[in-house]
Order: structure tokens, then sequence, then C-alpha cells
């Protein structure tokens, strides 16, 4: 009887046997690799049917029969439109190649492209469900922050930031600009933002000038108690469009730039002989020499990606850095007064 069972103590049974286990575990493992795939494909092309609507149907593509080879020219052509400006075509062309290829790694531009077109709640969507996948994919966390913070959903955004943080990244500035931002669109009075703002202003310590100009826009007479002149550059157009009525001439007598200005934009008769800014400089001798309809016009420059801008920022609106506004200044010719917005 024992001649026909297999004998366990014969060596060469034993390594068939684990090489059995071993091809029947390789074979399990791969089958289900190949099912959760397939499952994750389902999910996406499930995931994806929430977005297709009306608008997405006007660059039609969506009866042409897909070949693998169209991938690349397709995903160019998406990109393009992006770029363009036209975003329901690469949203469409975006969907289209998602759909066919059932390639995940499309859907970052396909939520970048929806948070172009200002669908943010769909941006938001897809953000996390690829952050369901890869839950520390910074870059996807600092966009998914961004696209919170453009809803004004500024809990959310804290919250991913919080995130970020743990997975070791210096979120200060970002926080410190949320706290702003949340505080200049709640519904206190000028005197309790000013209030809050003024704790901020050495959290952290480079980003100062940002609450400087934040105090000087509510309540230019008490934010002079707080000026250094260190920030006198980030500080130059709102200085210059001050009313006569809100300069503190104590502080200015005190610093030889400040000086300069005032007595260039005409609302002092001293000046200072230091050199300042070039365009304050040739203001103030063309001043001295009579001539009085000169002005100073401001551009503000991004020191990240040097995007120009007409009007201040604390976000630069193409790399989403914050606090990387540098003020270029040139003179001009005087025009008639306007309106001024900080914002
Ligand atoms: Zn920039």
């Amino acid at each position: 009887m024992g001649a026909f069972l297999p004998n366990y103590n014969d060596p060469i049974i034993s390594i068939l046997l684990l090489l059995g286990i071993i091809f029947i575990v390789s074979i399990l493992s791969y089958g289900y690799s190949i099912w959760k795939q397939e499952q994750k494909q389902k999910e996406l092309v499930g995931f994806l049917k929430s977005f297709e609507s009306s608008e997405d149907t006007i660059f039609d593509i969506q009866n042409i029969e897909f070949e693998p080879s169209m991938k690349k020219p397709l995903f160019l052509l998406a990109h393009a439109f992006l770029k363009s400006g036209d975003y329901s075509k690469a949203i469409n062309l975006y969907l289209f190649l998602i759909k066919h290829t059932k390639d995940s790694s499309i859907l970052g531009h396909l939520a970048e492209a929806y948070y172009k077109a200002g669908f943010l709640q769909r941006s938001i969507d897809i953000y996390k469900e690829i952050l369901f996948n890869t839950p520390r994919d910074v870059e996807i966390l600092y966009k998914l922050e961004l696209t919170y913070e453009q809803l004004r959903d500024f809990s959310s955004a804290k919250e991913v930031l919080g995130i970020l943080n743990e997975l070791g990244e210096d979120v200060s500035k970002l926080e410190s600009y949320l706290a702003l931002q949340h505080i200049k669109i709640d519904n206190k009075s000028k005197e309790d933002k000013f209030n809050e703002l003024k704790n901020f202003l050495d959290n952290p310590k480079e980003s100062r000038w940002v609450v400087l100009r934040e105090l000087f826009k509510l309540n230019p007479y008490n934010a002079w108690s707080y000026y250094d002149d260190k920030e006198f550059k980030k500080l130059i157009d709102i200085l210059w469009k001050l009313d006569i009525a809100h300069l503190n001439l104590d502080i200015i007598s005190r610093h030889k730039s400040l000086k300069k200005l005032y007595y260039a934009k005409g609302l002092l008769q001293e000046s200072s002989n230091e050199a300042t800014l070039f365009a304050i400089d040739l203001i103030s001798s063309a001043k001295s020499c009579g001539y009085l309809d000169s002005d100073l016009r401001f551009k503000y420059i991004c020191s990240s990606c040097k995007s120009s801008m007409p009007l201040p920022f604390l976000r630069c609106h193409k790399c989403h850095k914050v606090y990387s506004m540098n003020i270029e200044v040139e003179v001009g010719e005087k025009r008639e007064k306007s309106s001024y917005s900080l914002q």
C-alpha cells in the first residue's frame, strides 16, 4: 500500500511539491492582479460617466474608432487645446482617451482642464479619485488645496495643507496666506480685521510686507505705526497712492526714502539727496526743474515665473506661488485721477 503513496522523505518529491505550490500561488496572484486591474478600469469608466454631459460633445470625436497609435497624437492635441484655452475640446479629448486607453495617468490632466474651465467641483472629485489610489501624491495635493481655495472652502484647503505638512512639505507661507484670505473675505468690521491681521505681521517674517499692505488698505493712518523701511519697495505703490490726509509726517520725516517719495509727488517741499529708486530720483529731479506732470506707474512681476500683471497679487495667477510679487516702477505722464484697487 505504502508503495502507491508519495514518499515525503524523498527530496525530489518535496522539491516538486514546493514548485507546484509556487506555481499555483503565482497563477492565483497573476489572476488576482488582472482581476484587480479590470476592476480599477471599470471603476474609472464608471467614475467618468458622471462627467459626460452635453457640453462635452462640442468636439465630436465619439464616433471615431480608437487605435492605440492615436494615443500620443490625441494626447498632444488635447494638451495644445488646454494651453490655447480651448478647454471643452481638451476635456472631450481627455475623456475619450481615458475611456479607450483606461490610462488613469491622464486623470490629472483632465482635472486641470476642468479647473481651468471653471468646473471646480469636478476637478476636486477627480483629484480625490487620484489620491484614493496614490494618497502621497504631493503635486496632486497642492492642486487640490488650490482648487478648494478657489471655491472659498478654506477649512478643506487647510486640511489638505495639514496632510502636506505631515508629508514633510513646508507649507508655512501657504498657511499664512490662507488665513489672510479667510480674514479678508470675513464679514467683520474693518477694525476687527485690522486687529486680527496685525497678529500675522511676523508670521512668517519674510512675508511681513504682505500683511502691511492689507493694514494700509484697511486703515492707513494706524498702519504707519508698523511701517519698516525694509519694506519700502514692496509698499511703494500703496504709499504713492495714499491720500494726503492719510500721511503720517512724523514717520515720513524719519525716513529719507519716504521724504523723497512724497517730495516727488509734490506733497512735501523738502527732499532728501539720497538716491532711492531710479524712477523716484528722476521725478524728483524733474520737479526741481519745474516739470510737474510726471507720475509713477507700477507693474507687478512674479519672481518665480516672471509673469507681469497689471494689478497687485498675493498668489501668482500663472504659477500659483504665494507672495512672489515684485513691483517694477516706471515714470509716466500724469493722467486723470482714477480709483485704486489693491486686489
Ligand atoms: Zn508666477
